[in-house]
């Protein structure tokens, strides 16, 4: 076989498996050898650059950046849809659709509304040309670089479908997806964001393309728009469509009345929330290519097409009261306390209302009969007051003036939405916040101390900040409560190791506000030493890739603290790491967010070596298999049950010598 033939058949193959993986749900090989034949495309592609295919499956992991998106104009308009509300709306645009075609009778697809961020896909010669967004309608943006990363999306189609024509779905964020990158949001210290939609519609804006591979986007698509009439109706263009590659939902269904398309809504009106991603409604759309034409389009939407809104599911109850919450940072968040209630399927007892200004627009009182409503939001929300029932004489509700915690006047400065407690260095809630935050797994990673020694430890006045642990005598620890040698010898240990955890991590646990792992690494990255970061301006920290203003601010204000600086003194001289470690190569983070179980006996390591370089490089070790691992490093004489077992979960089980290649 030539070179030629072999990259061919392995970027076929890659996509069939893209294709069975993320389109189908039904995967047919393991990561570890899907990753296998990609890493053999890749390498092949390098040594032989004239085979260079925009279109290969190794361009799916990005590495673009686009400073500013091109602005490219839509062959044909975007339109948005006209909505309904209720049956009555949906017979009076069946009696226009009818008038307009002069037919007694009209087919109809029924399709859900997916909530996300369309986009308009360009294929040429049945290949992947442009992926632009909706823009105006008239132009978008030309987001293509990022859009290839989305793996359900094909960069090439069957031939026997259409060959040039555009296709239009929605981009979206799984739920689950959704909730993983927030949980590594929080872990990372970070803020979650707020719901799926705008998190999938700002990951198609972002710079840099790898960035956007990381994030679990998906496309569904629901409009194929062509001058081709031989398909005949619109459900029976999306059935080819998917044949084709494209990911067309299953749930589309074809209706003959109207009262067909009411069952509908009926069914997914409940059954919508069982679904792994978010919808607003249904399209309603006219089956026959033929009369969409003769029916055509408004200024703004298309008059053979309308949406059904669901009503977002809400409850009401009461307002029992609103505590407040003191961050690690100082910030204050409002929670309301509500009498517990059923929504969408689970008992709903606080609610978020994120700020004063938001309490104030709705006049919010104790004992109010609140309207709550869940989206995609992670805690429900207030969405409203029902005045009718508001207890006669409530008064006004006072948002806190002092911490909840220290007492010390809040302040707000303008543009921020949040209160703060100034007090630093006095409020418990920061102080015991901020050693916890420094000795977490992200940051220092200090064995031996756990979030309630820290606690502790305060509690016996024996610190009072982070710098204050490393003056910590095993004689000191012993006699407090739950202590004994071993664990204060553990934890003068753990301490003693943190000595060597690399500059980026001591940067990430200092805790400076809005700086999260993410943006320490960036920091570290580019300033190298903690003199230089200190040293830099506003104006120099503005111009980092990806630091805003307010993170620039934040730094810039976190080292005219002198108390900051007497703190990063102190830890200078016990030996922290202040300064990046270029040429280490044995510490990365390559196996961030991985978990290992390593098991048998090896012939180059020691297990506990093994053990050693997975935590070193980022990764996690695990006693036991369980669906969360991701790798089972089988040695030697390791059990059968094991090998089974990870069969059975699905785990990718490696060599020692795989082990190595990841590692290298
Ligand atoms: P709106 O933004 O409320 O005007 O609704 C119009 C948008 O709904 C379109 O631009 C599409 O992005 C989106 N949409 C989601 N699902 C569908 C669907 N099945 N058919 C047509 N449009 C849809
Ligand atoms: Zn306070």
């Amino acid at each position: 076989m030539s070179v030629e033939q072999k990259i061919n058949q392995l970027r076929k193959e890659l996509n069939q498996h893209n294709h069975d993986y993320y389109v189908l749900d039904n995967a047919t090989i393991s990561d570890y050898e899907f990753d296998i034949k990609l890493t053999e495309l890749q390498k092949l592609e390098d040594e032989n650059p004239q085979f260079f295919n925009k279109n290969s499956p190794t361009q799916r992991v990005g590495g673009t950046i686009t400073k500013n998106f091109e602005n490219l104009t839509h062959l044909n308009r975007m339109y948005s849809l006209a909505n309904s509300y209720s049956k009555e709306d949906l017979f009076d645009w069946e009696k226009r659709v009818l008038k307009a075609t002069g037919v007694d009778k009209l087919t109809y697809t029924c399709e859900l509304k997916y909530d996300g961020a369309s986009i308009n896909l360009t294929y040429k010669n049945h290949k992947l040309h442009t992926a632009v967004t909706r823009g105006d309608g008239f132009i978008g943006d030309n987001v293509t670089a990022n859009i290839k990363t989305i793996k359900s999306i094909p960069l090439e189609i069957n031939k026997d479908f259409l060959g040039d024509f555009e296709i239009r779905g929605e981009i979206i964020l799984p739920f689950k997806g959704f909730h993983k990158m927030n949980e590594e949001r929080v872990a990372n210290g970070e803020e979650p964001y707020r719901n799926p939609r705008n998190t999938a519609s700002g990951s198609l804006k972002l710079q840099d393309s790898a960035e956007v591979a990381k994030r679990p986007l998906d496309c569904l698509l629901y409009h194929v728009v062509t001058e081709d009439l031989n398909y005949e109706t619109h459900f029976n263009i999306l059935k080819n469509a998917r044949n084709a590659g494209f990911k067309v939902p299953n749930e589309i269904k074809e209706c003959n009345t109207i009262e067909e398309v009411l069952e509908y809504i009926k069914i997914w009106d409940v059954k919508r929330n069982e679904l792994p991603y978010e919808t607003d409604g249904i399209v309603i759309k006219v089956n026959s290519l033929h009369y969409q034409n003769e029916i055509g389009f408004t200024s703004k939407v298309p008059k053979w097409a309308i949406a059904y809104k669901f009503k977002a599911e809400q409850v009401s109850t009461k307002l029992n009261s609103i505590v407040y919450q003191v961050g690690r940072t100082g910030a204050i968040t409002p929670v309301a306390n509500l009498e517990p209630v059923e929504l969408a399927g689970t008992t709903v007892k606080r609610a978020s209302v994120h700020n004063a200004d938001q309490i104030e627009l709705f006049d919010l009182r104790i004992n109010d009969t609140v309207f709550v409503e869940k989206g995609g939001e992670i805690i429900p929300k207030i969405v409203g007051v029902d005045l009718d029932n508001r207890p006669a004489n409530s008064p006004i509700f006072q948002y806190a003036t002092h911490c909840p915690d220290c007492n010390t006047k809040l302040v707000r400065t303008e543009g921020d939405a949040k209160h703060y407690c100034p007090n630093e260095f006095g409020c418990k809630t920061q102080i015991i916040g901020k050693i916890q935050h420094f000795i977490s797994r992200k940051a220092m990673n200090i064995d031996g101390i756990g979030a309630e020694t820290v606690e502790l430890l305060f509690d016996n006045n024996l610190v009072a900040n982070y710098a204050d642990l490393y003056d910590l005598q095993v004689e000191q620890i012993i006699p407090l409560e739950r202590m004994a040698e071993k664990s204060a010898k553990n934890i003068i240990l753990g301490l003693e190791a943190s000595k060597n955890v690399p500059f980026e991590k001591v940067l990430f646990g200092i805790g400076i506000r809005f700086v999260g792992a993410t943006v320490a690494k960036k920091l570290a990255k580019h300033y190298k030493t903690i003199d230089a970061l200190q040293n830099a301006s506003f104006e120099d920290l503005k111009n980092v890739d990806e630091i805003g203003e307010r993170i620039a601010e934040s730094v810039v204000e976190f080292f005219n603290n002198l108390s900051n600086i007497m703190l990063i003194d102190r830890l200078k001289q016990v030996g922290l790491q202040f300064e990046i470690n270029e040429n280490d190569t044995s510490i990365s983070n390559k196996f961030e967010d991985l978990k290992f179980v390593v098991s048998g006996v090896f012939e180059k390591f020691s297990r506990n070596e093994l053990k050693k370089a997975i935590e070193d490089n980022g990764g996690k070790n695990s006693g036991s298999l369980s669906s969360k691992t991701d790798y089972l490093i089988a040695g030697d004489k390791m059990g059968p049950a094991k090998k089974i077992k990870a069969e059975k979960l699905g785990i990718k089980i490696i060599s020692e010598s795989d082990f190595e290649k990841l590692l290298n």
